[in-house]
């Protein structure tokens, strides 16, 4: 999927989940001629938005209330044409949006009309527009709530006097948009009028998948089926756009009796609206297709607004974050304090300096995967071979660990060496037997690496991964050209700041220090798997062995593997905790996209779960698993 592919979906979703605004549109209430159209059907609504007069002897029926400061044109239209505005004995609507029925109210007062109107539009015309399924939270689409007298079904008919006028359900637009039908006399001849209730998708209707109008696809089929085999004569509709109100009225003032008979204008009309759906609905179909097949993870940026309040809610001082969106670092970016009550800091991306704890687990395990990749290392050769530590050279268990182990978690090592009551590293079981997540085990690897290439970690580390991959700011320990003013100090659950901890030798397994600028190279590297061969890769990303106590989830080499998102992706997670310190960072290699947070709290957890929920389509289902 392109980039721009993503961009536009992005935009439909946000089109989709914002409430378009009701536009204002300024001709709703610009004055037009009221006229007779034939027979006993007026014209009286204005130039932007149309209602119609039936008359007869018994008192009349107006079709369309239209908006409220439009109330006066409208009387003063009827009384135009030598009608009593408080002879309109019924009120009809073409479908319950504020532009043809926010009067309705007003004009009930006025006259004391029934209101009848089709089943799917009833519970909206009563809400005052609430609970319109696009509209409802836009204060601009809202009106008086509104009683109404008359339920109308499908083909129900509206008599009044000699008139008699059908109801045919057209949904889609609205779940009751009607479109209204009748017959007029034009001497001795009858005609059929057909007054479309609207046959357009308008701006961010979803209609795949929809969750407030299931089912909008076929009603708007529904509708096009309806609308084509209708009889018409006189082409009308909800605005005089649909017909050319304005070319029409000026043809008929210049003489011509028929310039509202229209029936091929009807037929391209409804043809051109017909493929306007069917566009609509293709492209809305194949986006979500790529999002099964091709998996996209709909990167949201909206959550960047609540950031500043959601560190104050939670206590966080600062966080960093990093999203990789389609191949690329879409977003980087550093909010709050560094350190409590100290004056304020510099916060960049570039140059906020975090620790980030367990994050330093996948940087020494993708810098041995790439030694794997270039023939270098093997991964299923004992690490005896290059090293034994001391505490367990006497258990023969070390002769089988391998490099597999480590990554995996199947070590057989504690975390760590001291929480054993001796203290000593041992081997809690045979390696590869079972998982045991450990920092012991990446330090041991470590060891043998440093045996193998003759240089310490940080240097192997610097040349064959770091330089490679453009990172300028990652260290295993604090060294001279650590700018402690730049250092996001980690604090307590209380918002308290602990003392920093200077390490000065590398730990394979924690304390790397870096910027959310550099990690998120780092992982968009990994994404484009960059140094990493695609054997290799394939094995990264395989679930290996599953995640003692979690459901459907497990170790593949470094990474926790989540399969079987709802979208068709995998997610590759790490996290990271020390005291003062949460990070995690979520990859989804299929749709090349990435979540990197890091925090300088206790509190980082609860931070990072929001982000990861609010930011990806899929996070809410991923923190339900797990
Ligand atoms: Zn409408």
């Amino acid at each position: 999927m392109s980039f721009t592919s993503i961009l536009s979906l992005l935009l439909t979703l946000f089109l989709a989940s914002a409430p378009a605004k009701a536009p204002a549109q300024d001709d709703y209430t610009v004055p037009f001629p009221a006229f007779r159209i034939a027979d006993n059907l007026y014209y009286v609504g204005t130039k932007g938005v149309a209602s119609y007069l039936i008359t007869t002897p018994q008192g009349h029926i107006l079709i369309n209330s239209n908006v409220e400061a439009g109330v006066p044109l409208l009387r003063s239209s009827v009384e135009s044409l030598g009608f009593k505005f408080t002879d309109i004995k019924i009120l009809l609507i073409s479908h319950a949006h504020w532009d043809h029925n926010a009067a309705s109210a007003t004009i009930k007062k006025l006259t004391g009309a029934k209101y009848m109107v089709m089943e799917g539009d009833v519970p909206v015309i009563e809400s005052g527009g609430k609970s319109d399924f696009q509209y409802g939270n836009d204060p601009d689409a809202l009106y008086a709530p509104t009683s109404v007298d008359r339920v109308l079904r499908d083909g129900d008919e509206v008599k009044l006097g000699d008139a008699v006028l059908t109801a045919r359900l057209t949904p889609g637009h609205t779940k009751g948009c009607t479109t209204w039908t009748m017959k007029v006399k034009d001497g001795a001849k009858t005609r059929d009028v057909v007054i479309i209730g609207s046959p357009n998708v308008n701006p961010g209707y979803k209609l795949v998948d929809s969750k407030v109008y299931p089912g909008i696809a076929q009603d708007y089929e529904r509708t096009f089926t309806v609308l084509k085999s209708l009889p018409v004569d006189y082409f009308l509709g909800a605005h005089g756009s649909y017909f050319d109100l304005e070319t029409k009225y000026t043809r008929m003032k210049a003489g011509s009796a028929t310039a509202f008979i229209d029936p091929a204008g009807y037929k391209a009309y409804v043809a051109e609206r017909e493929q306007a759906f069917r566009r609509e609905l293709a492209k809305q179909k194949g986006q979500r297709t790529n999002a099964q097949t091709a998996t996209p993870s709909n990167v949201n940026l909206a959550f960047e607004n609540q950031i500043p309040a959601w560190l104050k809610e939670m206590n966080v001082p600062a966080v960093g974050i990093g999203v990789i969106e389609d191949g690329k670092i879409k977003y980087a970016k550093v909010f709050g304090e560094l350190k409590k009550g100290a004056p304020s800091q510099q916060v960049s991306p570039s140059s906020t300096i975090f620790q980030v704890a367990s994050l330093t687990k996948p940087i020494v395990e993708v810098l041995t995967l790439q030694l794997v990749s270039a023939g270098e290392w093997d991964l299923d050769e004992p690490l005896a071979k290059y090293w034994v530590d001391p505490d367990v050279q006497k258990d023969p268990r070390h002769q089988k660990l391998t490099t597999r182990h480590v990554l995996t978690h199947q070590s057989g090592f504690p975390n760590w060496r001291y929480m054993n009551a001796s203290k000593k590293l041992e081997f809690l079981s045979d390696p590869g037997t079972k998982v045991n997540y450990s920092g012991e085990g990446l330090e041991y690897l470590r060891h043998a690496l440093e045996k193998k290439f003759k240089q310490p970690l940080d240097q192997l580390a610097q040349k064959r991964l770091f330089q490679p991959y453009g990172m300028k700011n990652t260290r295993f320990f604090w060294d001279a050209s650590v700018d402690e003013s730049k250092f996001a100090v980690p604090h307590n659950a209380e918002g308290k700041p602990y003392e920093i901890h200077v390490n000065t030798t590398a730990n394979a397994a924690d304390l790397l220090l870096t910027t959310i600028d550099d990690y998120s190279t780092f992982v968009l590297n990994v994404l484009k798997r960059k140094n990493l061969s695609q054997t290799v890769f394939d094995e990264m990303i395989r679930p290996q062995v599953p995640y003692p106590g979690g459901k459907n989830l497990f170790f593949g080499l470094g990474w926790m593997i989540m399969p079987d998102l709802s979208n068709g992706e995998y997610a590759l997670i790490h996290t990271g905790s020390d005291p003062g310190v949460s990070t995690v960072v979520v990859l989804f290699p299929k749709s090349q996209c990435g979540l990197i947070v890091f925090t300088n709290s206790d509190n980082g957890v609860k931070l990072w779960t929001r982000i990861l929920a609010e930011a990806f389509d899929v996070g809410k289902e991923m923190l339900e698993r797990g």
